[in-house]
């Protein structure tokens, strides 16, 4: 596949020339204030996927949504919440489309509207649902992660209508999801249900990170994730230590030895098979990781490798839940069972279901006294790799070069999005792309979430590139 930048109509813009990209900022410089403005009304919205909040405002913030993009003159704008056999509702997600004309290309742009909830309200230095500008910043909860994301697609898309006409033929279809933040369960099934609506040559995921607020970045790698609970029983019930402590340890202690046996001395995950197939092009400042992490004074970070290796491509692994007799509730008896929930994180190439029976056996062959051991498996995401030869990447790189002024860097994240995996599996012949308005002190899913709106600027200037381009070059 070749692209010519040849033109057929004379008052057709060039979209690689310096005047178009300079018609580009001009554009978002005279619409950035109502960009704004748009983004702080989406944030009043307490749009809660999680089980026990009320879901009125998240029908309401998919209904202002649907009106933004209504207004749009998008004519077809569902707003689809799916069911399944035990009566469970998805989150309301939207779909609005307009096709594409003749043999021009189709895009997806993807966002969700759905948030974290806000939790400790006292580390807040402003309200999480009225965004608040400070130094450049807008802080409140969804300001990034990710109501950004559906307002730099709203923008894009009226840009484009605006500076190509409305004739621009690319075909566009949005899909903003309503349960992102709760795992994204019944996202296979809307792709099943309305393949024939998302279906699309090229899909921009706006929900990932840049590498600083002057560098943009383009992640083309995800980690896989998966989980489950280790139960270890050493008795039918508790007995008595002082009458029969000595020859018996207790569950707690046999738990403890199959976790430390998770891990070799360095630090490294020690189940055999997982290895690496990706090195990062960057290094990740570790002092700006031990800041990040708030990092107790004399911490030694685990592991080998370069900490962007740690980081993206190499699998980690975490105990992330404990059940055992709390101290409040312990007496002199020897606990009979406990269980702790692992979660490991998987890099690009390794297969959950591989990794899941290796830590099982891992887990099964670590000394326990002979105590029952059973591995429950839980939830499996596979990681995600974008072809580095993809020419739709190449586009997206050079988008965001020129609208930030500096070239883009291709990075991993560490964290998983499993819906990615299911886009992957439901449309294997489209480039999946995966840009986003977060930056290193975004801080999305904590107190303070915050969006760099010059981030928020550049991230729009380089999809109004990337779609001028994609509805205007000819593609071979
Ligand atoms: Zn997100």
């Amino acid at each position: 596949m070749t692209m010519n930048a040849s033109l057929s109509a004379a008052n057709t813009p060039n979209p690689h020339s310096q005047e178009f990209i300079s018609a580009v900022k001009n554009w978002v410089d005279q619409h950035f204030s109502g960009i704004v403005t748009d983004l702080c009304q989406l944030v009043t919205y307490r749009s809660l996927a999680f089980d026990g909040y009320d879901r009125a405002p998240l029908e309401s913030s998919a209904a202002a949504v649907a009106e933004l993009f209504e207004n749009l003159g998008f004519k077809q704008v569902h707003q689809l919440t799916e069911t399944n056999s035990d009566g469970e509702q998805s989150g309301p997600a939207i779909i609005a489309r307009s096709p594409a004309q003749g043999d021009k290309p189709t895009v997806l742009l993807y966002a969700h509207h759905d948030v974290q909830p806000v939790g400790d309200c006292e580390a807040w230095e402003t309200d999480p649902w009225v965004a608040t500008e400070k130094s450049g910043r807008l802080y409140g909860r969804g300001t990034a992660d990710d109501k950004a994301g559906i307002v730099v697609h709203h923008a894009a898309i009226r840009a484009l209508q605006e500076l190509l006409g409305d004739d621009h033929g690319l075909g566009v279809t949005v899909f903003i999801e309503g349960e992102e933040e709760v795992g994204s369960p019944f996202f296979a099934q809307f792709l099943q249900e309305h393949q024939q609506l998302l279906a699309a040559d090229t899909i921009i995921v706006a929900d990932s990170a840049n590498w600083s607020v002057e560098i943009p970045a383009l992640t083309t790698s995800l980690r896989g994730l998966l989980d489950g609970v280790i139960e270890v029983t050493v008795t039918e019930h508790p007995v008595h230590s002082g009458l029969f402590g000595g020859p018996v340890l207790d569950a707690n202690t046999i738990l403890a030895r199959i976790i430390a046996n998770l891990h070799t001395a360095d630090g490294d995950v020690a189940i055999p098979g997982l290895d690496q197939t990706r090195w990062a092009e960057v290094a990740y400042d570790e002092e700006e990781y031990r800041q990040q992490i708030g990092a107790v004074q004399g911490l030694e970070l685990a592991g080998t490798g370069g900490l962007a290796d740690r980081l993206w491509n190499k699998p980690a692994l975490n105990i992330i839940g404990v059940d055992t007799t709390s101290i409040a509730e312990s007496s002199n008896s020897i606990v009979h069972t406990a269980r702790a929930k692992f979660s490991m994180r998987l890099g690009p190439g390794m297969d959950p279901q591989h990794a899941m029976d290796t830590l099982t056996a891992h887990v099964q062959n670590t000394p326990a006294f002979g105590a029952t051991v059973a591995v429950h498996p839980g939830e499996q995401g596979k990681p995600f790799v974008v072809e580095a030869t993809s020419q739709a990447s190449a586009m997206m790189k050079q988008a965001l070069s020129e609208a930030w002024g500096t070239d883009a860097i291709e990075t991993g994240m560490g964290g998983s999005i499993p819906f990615v995996a299911d886009l992957v599996e439901a449309f294997p012949n489209a480039s999946i792309l995966l840009t986003g308005i977060e930056d290193p002190d975004t801080k999305a899913h904590s107190p303070n979430e915050s969006l760099d709106l010059s981030v928020l600027r550049h991230a729009i200037e380089a999809e109004i590139l990337l779609l001028a381009r994609m509805a205007l070059d000819h593609v071979e």
